[in-house]
């Protein structure tokens, strides 16, 4: 028995076929080079399940009494998921590894020396391949990266993966921000700390398919915009801006034109387009102006991030 552990959590969604082979691997890769070094936990938090996960997490209850579980009493999202998970955990290392394997356990051993050694507080992991995913997702995913690291505080880091060790330091910092949209990429990067990223090829998934369509993504690329930036809200005071500098010159040249020429009546299509515009810009405005409200909506609610109802912890057991 040696006194450090390492919590591994592993958030879950409809996972029956990827857990079990999480947890040979997992197992394996601790057998071999971690054993002597840290205990282990694992804590799997499953984010409402449709088919059998709860019922395999159950399975391998029974064998290994080392598995711990957070049960939601719906599907709560990953970042949920992620915050139960490090709520709960009880070790000293917690590491968020996802259920399909493609974040490979058999990083951890050199994780686990990185932070005990080079006194690093977390370790990141990014892929610098995309390799196996549809090139147009690939396109607007790097997209994002380069517009968030240009309007954004945090360091947010192209190709970066919720895999990572961190101390309970780090764990604390990020239980801290309370926040209930939750942007996680944003939040690793915005607590700081020591931090040293390992890079890696990215791998398919072991078993299952992916739970992000495009359009997902593409929901979940604003939530982080509007969650780490107020970038946008700039943007309409700066088109309204112009556009009043724009109607302002307008205006004097229409004036001194109607002055020398007379006034033959013209340009009602212009009109038109002038008129569209504006209310288009004005319309965007307010839909900005509108998402930040309706974040701030929900924030002001301060709804529980997830219920649980089942669990099974190091310390308690909740039924
Ligand atoms: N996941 C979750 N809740 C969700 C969606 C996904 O807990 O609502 C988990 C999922 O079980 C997996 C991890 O988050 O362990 C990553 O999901 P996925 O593999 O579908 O995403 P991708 O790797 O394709 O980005
Ligand atoms: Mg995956």
């Amino acid at each position: 028995m040696s006194e450090k552990m390492l919590t591994v959590v592993v958030p879950s969604y409809n996972e029956e076929e990827s857990i079990p082979l999480f947890y040979e691997e997992m197992i394996r890769v601790y057998d071999t080079e971690l054993k002597d070094k840290i205990d282990l936990e694992f804590l799997f938090v499953d984010d409402g399940s449709k088919d059998r996960t709860m019922e395999v997490i159950h399975e391998l209850n029974k064998k290994d009494d080392r598995i711990h579980y957070v049960s939601f009493s719906r599907n709560f999202g990953k970042e949920a998921a992620i915050y139960a998970g490090l709520e709960n955990a009880s070790g000293d290392y917690v590491a968020i590894l996802d259920a399909d394997l493609q974040d490979p356990p058999a990083l951890l051993p050199e994780m686990i020396r990185i932070v005990e050694e080079e006194h690093y507080d977390c370790v990141g992991s990014r892929r610098v391949t995309r390799k196996g995913e549809p090139p147009i997702r690939s396109f607007f995913a790097r997209q994002f990266y380069k517009l968030m690291a240009k309007i954004s505080q945090a360091e947010i880091v192209d190709g970066a993966r919720d895999f990572q060790l961190m101390n309970k330091k780090v764990v604390n910092a990020i239980l801290s921000m309370g926040e209930y949209n939750r942007f996680s990429k944003g939040i690793f990067g915005w607590i700081g700390f020591r931090k040293k990223w390992l890079e890696y090829e990215n791998v398919e998934r072991a078993a299952g398919e992916t739970k992000w369509s495009f359009w997902k993504l593409f929901l979940y690329a604003l939530d982080g915009i509007i969650a780490f930036s107020t970038a946008p809200l700039v943007i309409s005071s700066v088109m309204g801006m112009v556009m009043c500098l724009v109607a302002f010159l307008a205006i004097i040249f229409i004036i001194i034109k109607t002055l020398v020429f007379g006034d033959p009546t013209s340009g009602w299509p212009s009109m038109v387009c002038i008129i569209v515009l504006i209310a288009g810009i004005q319309l965007l405005s307010i839909g900005i102006l509108g998402q930040y409200m309706a974040k701030t909506y929900l924030e002001t609610k301060n709804r529980p991030k997830y219920l649980i109802e089942e669990a099974k912890l190091q310390d308690k057991e909740i039924l």
